[in-house]
């Protein structure tokens, strides 16, 4: 395009968006936003709003969409809900005084990680932007919520690690650097909503990046903040406040506090395993109802809801912190009155942590800082409560805890009780508080009254009784005299109008009331916008000592959320174990005992330990309870280790250092694998991430492939899991395959359960018990029967099982000879090998009634044409 064709103001448009390429530029024009070009395109598309054109000196007009000024927000954070980045070019001069083109200037670039209003987030979940940095084969990552403050980074090497990582946080927006684009690219558009932008080298710049994290800091080097020798992390943390300080526009000083930590530090969980154990959210429609999060989510505050949920992101495995987090649950469980006590004073505290932010980046409304003000008015009550406390995290919360009565003082002193949410509008500042805004106020309202006390006044001074101070738009007010009196006008009057029968004065005097009732609602707004923003420095002066409070408040309200949970729940303290082992006594699904309406849950048993009790091989018909008492033990593990009490009568629990699991085939169209092949993915991470202190669920490995590669596969993965040499992890491993029960007795460790049911004729029930034991019958048949497959279907189906059983139709063993060859066989026989060699293949363990059913009627007619 020739820029010297276009007009003035579209040559400022287009230099602008030179500079924001990937943004949609959002360009102030009077009392709209205006968009150009593709943006116009792309935001009439997005935002269903008309598209036209502007002449704008080129051949064709140029495609232009606009929003109102004061609804840009609503579609700002739907354009930024839908991934885009969102430039906000703002009018730098009054139109009225500018000469030639208004200045413009982007005053802030929105994108789906730096995202702080209110309307754009989810109270209940932080909003995390993500910084990948690989270099030198390590990757470092750093996450920040801008509009809570946090920071958090960590460096790993393995690159699943990575993944596994991104997958805790769950990032909004991940910034990448280019080297890690060539590692990660492909994985992570698989696996997250978020497309990861990548960034120039610039932004990681080794110079600039340590300056910048020092000054961020207050530090004087990089081992203040654990970093040293961290170069992937540094640079991370270092490309994050570069991109922060580029899209805020400010710098962003209450990001004030860096947390380092290995990975090695919380329970890992692979990405996988995260979504199987439906921990935050449902597989299916990825709401928190139906997830751990949603039973164990009790919290009263926002920044409680937010802390748990980074509790359960980030399982603990050291005892010791394990064991503090239970015993404060424990003294908020069995101390009632004091749990009720707390809510009563949590439940009227705001998202203090957001607001601060929103204080220091300048966008808190008067209302905000009412909202600060009812929320530091409740921290006594709760403090209060604390010094009542005895264990140790809550005694130390106590110790720490700073009521900010300071700060509340303030507030309750300066903004009135139910202020506009612009500071424009007027009203914000209580009176009192200014005396200048006081005097305003009071010239407006007692306007007159001012006026009338000057009247007598003169009137005394003067002696003249018929002197009257009148008002007009020409002159304003006035003091009139009637020619009779005219002789004892002092000469301090400025004589202004001659009429009739009288003289029309001002005086310095009047002139200065005059002043200041005219100018006086201009002056409000101007001095209560100046005011409103001393007392917000004044609490942005506040923001460390704010912080604290908030994470102070969010621990006890999380704390407080476990107790109540666990009370409501029927929940036990876990005992936490140094021997590796993991007993449950009469354990529940935290989560399907919630569902289940009709009937009770069953509780069952676990006994797993290093030595006799490793690997539990879980055999039992379909539907009968196999992946639900995987997954709660999987859970109780977890559970125990955030600090929560468990759904069982006791439990004993030694920390893993990871989860892994292998569960259902959910099929992952996204990643383009398929189905056997995201299983045999899975499984390849598991053997070569887990270790012997991990938690491994396998649920039916090698059922997506033909039976005897599946046995093979399942067979051999539980020698390799199983050896002590090898990995020697605790495993819960179900299958289908009866074979594999023969290993209780090759193999040390391994230990043969079934989950009983009860035949009774051709009926069973499921008892959902867990015995000793392998199962004898697959009960596939049953299983069928139950679902409604036709009785004639069943009776054959029960025939042929039983002629396979005969060996009438040739069971191919496992070890089986050569087949005979076709040349040996008539045509009768080949027909036979071909309907035995479909039945080979077959899994009727995993088909579903209707595949059964059709496949039963095809074998059928087959064999019935020979
Ligand atoms: P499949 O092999 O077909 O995957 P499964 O053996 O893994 O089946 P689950 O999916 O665990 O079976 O359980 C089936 C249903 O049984 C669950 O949805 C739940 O409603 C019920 N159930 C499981 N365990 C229990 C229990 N202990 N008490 C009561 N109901 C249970």
């Amino acid at each position: 395009m020739d820029i010297s064709r276009v007009t003035p103001m579209m040559q400022q448009y287009l230099r602008t968006k030179e500079e924001y390429p990937d943004c949609i530029l959002m360009y102030r024009l009077g009392d709209f936003y205006e968009m150009f070009f593709d943006d116009a395109v792309t935001a009439s598309r997005e935002l269903e709003i008309a598209l036209t054109g502007k002449d704008c000196g080129l051949d064709e007009r140029a495609p232009i969409c606009g929003v109102p000024h004061h609804s840009a927000t609503v579609y700002i954070s739907r354009l930024v809900g839908k991934g885009y980045k969102v430039a906000v070019c703002e009018q730098m001069e009054d139109p009225k005084e500018a000469k030639g083109i208004v200045k413009r200037e982007v005053v802030r670039v929105i994108t789906p990680g730096t995202v702080i209003e209110e309307t754009m987030l989810d109270d209940k979940k932080n909003n995390y932007l993500a910084v990948i940095y690989s270099g030198g084969g390590v990757t470092g990552l750093a996450f920040s919520d801008i509009s809570t403050g946090e920071l958090y980074t960590t460096q790993v090497i393995d690159t699943n690690a990575v993944i596994d990582e991104l997958a805790r946080y769950e990032p909004a927006e991940i910034i990448i650097n280019e080297d890690a684009d060539g590692i990660f690219s492909k994985k992570l558009t698989a696996r997250f909503e978020a497309v990861p932008a990548i960034a120039d080298d610039d932004l990681f710049e080794y110079e600039s990046r340590n300056e910048k994290i020092l000054s961020q800091f207050h530090k004087r080097s990089l081992k203040e903040l654990s970093l040293d020798g961290k170069n992937a992390a540094a640079a991370a943390v270092g490309g994050m406040l570069m991109y922060l300080e580029q899209t805020q526009k400010s710098s962003v000083p209450y990001i004030s506090e860096l947390s380092f930590y290995e990975t090695a530090q919380y329970m890992s969980i692979d990405a996988a395993s995260r979504r199987n154990l439906e921990i935050t959210e449902t597989m299916r429609d990825k709401t928190k109802r139906g997830s751990l999060l949603g039973v164990l989510d009790k919290t009263k505050t926002s920044m409680g809801a937010r802390k748990l949920k980074q509790w359960l992101e980030k399982p603990l495995v050291n005892p010791v912190h394990i064991n503090n987090r239970l015993y404060s649950v424990r003294e908020l469980n069995e101390n009632i009155m004091l749990r009720d006590d707390i809510a009563a004073a949590l439940s009227g505290i705001y998202d203090m942590a957001r607001i601060v932010s929103r204080v220091a980046l300048k966008t808190v409304t008067p209302r905000d800082l009412v909202s600060l003000r009812l929320s530091l008015a409740k921290l006594p009550e709760l403090d209060m409560l604390l010094t009542k406390t005895t264990s140790p995290v809550l005694q130390e919360l106590s110790r720490g805890f700073d009521i900010m009565s300071d700060l509340r003082e303030l507030l309750e002193y300066a903004i009135t009780d139910d202020p506009p949410v612009s500071v424009k509008d007027g009203g914000v500042i209580r009176k009192g508080f200014h005396e200048e805004i006081d005097a305003l106020r009071n010239a407006i309202t007692n306007g007159k009254q001012w006026i009338a006390e000057v009247e007598a006044e003169e009137k005394q001074t003067t002696g003249i009784k018929n002197l009257k101070i009148s008002y007009n738009k020409v002159f304003g007010y006035y003091i009139e005299v009637t020619k009779s009196n005219l002789k004892d006008v002092p000469e301090t009057y400025i004589r202004k109008q001659t009429l009739a029968n009288c003289e029309r004065y001002i005086t310095p005097k009047l002139k200065e009331i005059e002043n200041t009732i005219l100018g006086a609602s201009e002056k409000i707004t101007n001095l209560e916008a100046h005011v409103f923003e001393d007392v917000r420095s004044r609490v942005a002066q506040e923001t460390e000592r704010l912080k604290n409070v908030c994470d102070a408040v969010a621990s006890v309200d999380a704390l407080y959320s476990l107790a109540e949970a666990a009370h409501k729940n029927n929940y036990t303290m876990p005992e936490v174990a140094h021997d590796g082992s993991v007993q449950i006594k009469d354990g529940r699904h935290p989560v399907v005992e919630k569902m289940l309406k009709s009937a009770m849950f069953i509780p069952n048993d676990t006994m797993l330990n290093t030595d006799t009790d490793r690997m539990l091989i879980i055999t039992g018909p379909n539907m009968a309870g196999k992946s639900t008492y995987m997954r709660q033990v999987a859970l109780i593990t977890l559970m125990a280790q955030i600090g929560s009490f468990v759904p069982a009568s006791y439990a004993k629990i030694s920390p893993v250092d990871k989860i892994f699991t292998r569960v259902g085939a959910s099929d992952d169209i996204a990643s383009g694998q398929s189905t056997f092949m995201l299983e045999m993915t899975e499984v390849a991470n598991i053997l070569k991430n887990a270790t012997k202190n991990s938690l491994i669920i396998l649920d039916e490995i090698g059922r997506g492939t033909s039976t005897y590669d599946g046995l093979s596969i399942a067979w051999s993965v539980v020698e390799y899991v199983q050896s002590k040499k090898r990995l020697g992890a605790k495993t819960l491993f179900a299958t289908h395959y009866h074979e594999l029960t023969d290993l209780e007795d090759k193999l040390d460790g391994v230990k043969n359960y079934r989950i009983a049911v009860k035949k009774r004729g051709d009926d069973i029930t499921f008892l959902r018990k867990i015995v000793r034991g392998g199962a004898d019958d697959s009960y596939g048949i049953e299983v069928a029967a139950l679902a409604g497959v036709p009785k004639e279907v069943i009776s054959r189906a029960k025939e042929i099982l039983k002629d396979i059983d005969d060996g009438q139709i040739r069971r191919e063993r496992f070890d089986s000879d050569t087949p005979e060859t076709d040349s040996q066989l008539g045509f009768e026989d080949m027909a036979a090998v071909e309907i035995v060699e479909k039945l080979k293949v077959m899994d009727v363990t995993t088909l579903t009634p209707i595949e059964a059913l059709n496949t039963l009627y095809k074998l059928v007619n087959e064999a019935k044409g020979m």
